[in-house]
């Protein structure tokens, strides 16, 4: 973990991929932007204390999308502080609706909880962090409601998972429709037209090399594309280590038949690989296993990716 002062008194707390990256603004008046994963929240409070930050002072959390490890801490935080939150406007209709298929959280068995959304925002839209302004740009494609962050003045882009140092996020074809792949695309066309002099991921390093990012991204889109196996064996990896993430890893016996039990192993399973279940189950793991991702012990399995 790495707390990152990126501005006066606006800070990036690296975290890992069960948390997301997340933000704080210190003042009377604290913004926080984005909240990690529920079981991360003990961290995430102290983290957010450690900066002198008073969570029951909160006046607004700003979402860069719904997903389970950007929203954890808000329905706590938000108990607490009684604070405003603010998500793109398809976000505040899932949240609203109290829609759990839409944000993922039930396709992927994820833990979350719902929380009230006063503020939709819009594409073109300026949300004030303190001092500082940021330009909300709509930029679908990973989920309905993403949006990255972008301050012209300082070059500073909030990218969330739209946009990674050395990966593109994981495409859930299913929920968000097959023409996800081409909206992400033009999501990475948008952050191409802005000048940036810094990038801070929702998952990752920060990074200045953009036309770099983008190149991969798009490299890795084309491939998907080309080959849609691509995407469901992408799926299959990242899913299985996030759940080992969620799980704090799991008893190695019982994994599959548990994975069986969700909704997105077997349609993932079925759409891009006939239904052969096992096969799929133990080529990831094969894989993990050899590339030192998953490790074994005392008959149960742990990722060894920082959670
Ligand atoms: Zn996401």
């Amino acid at each position: 973990m790495a707390v990152i002062e990126i501005l006066p008194d606006l800070f990036f707390i690296q975290r890992g991929y069960l948390n997301g990256n997340h933000f704080v603004y210190r003042s009377e008046d604290p913004v926080l932007i984005d909240t990690g994963y529920i079981a991360g929240f003990p961290d995430t409070e102290k983290l957010i204390a450690g900066l002198g930050v008073d969570l029951s002072r909160v006046r607004l959390i700003i979402n860069t999308h719904c997903h389970c490890d950007h929203i954890g801490g808000n329905r706590a935080i938000q108990d607490r502080s009684g604070c405003e939150i603010a998500i793109h406007e398809i976000g505040k209709y899932f949240i609203d609706t109290r829609d759990a298929w839409s944000t993922w959280w039930r396709y992927y068995v994820q833990e979350a909880e719902f929380f009230s959304c006063a503020i939709g925002l819009k594409d073109g839209q300026v949300v004030s962090v303190g001092p500082y302004d940021f330009k909300v740009i709509y930029t679908p494609g990973h989920s309905a409601d993403g949006i990255v962050l972008y301050n012209e003045q300082e070059k500073v882009l909030i990218s969330s998972d739209i946009l990674w140092e050395n990966d593109v996020a994981v495409m859930t074809v299913r929920i968000e429709g097959s023409r996800a792949v081409f909206s992400l695309m033009e999501s990475l066309d948008k952050i191409q037209s802005l000048d940036v002099k810094m990038v801070y991921p929702g998952h990752g390093n920060p990074f200045s090399d953009v036309d770099s990012a983008l190149e991969k991204a798009r490299k890795r889109l084309r491939q998907f594309l080309e080959n849609p196996k691509r995407i469901g064996n992408d799926l299959i990896k990242k899913i299985i280590v996030y759940t080992l993430m969620m799980k704090q890893g799991a008893d190695e016996e019982s994994l599959f038949d548990y994975l069986m039990t969700t909704p997105w192993f077997v349609e993932t399973v079925n759409l891009y690989f006939e239904g052969n279940y096992r096969p799929k189950y133990d080529d990831a793991m094969h894989s993990f296993l050899k590339r030192g991702v998953v490790k074994r012990k005392d008959g149960r399995i742990f990722t060894t990716i920082k959670p």
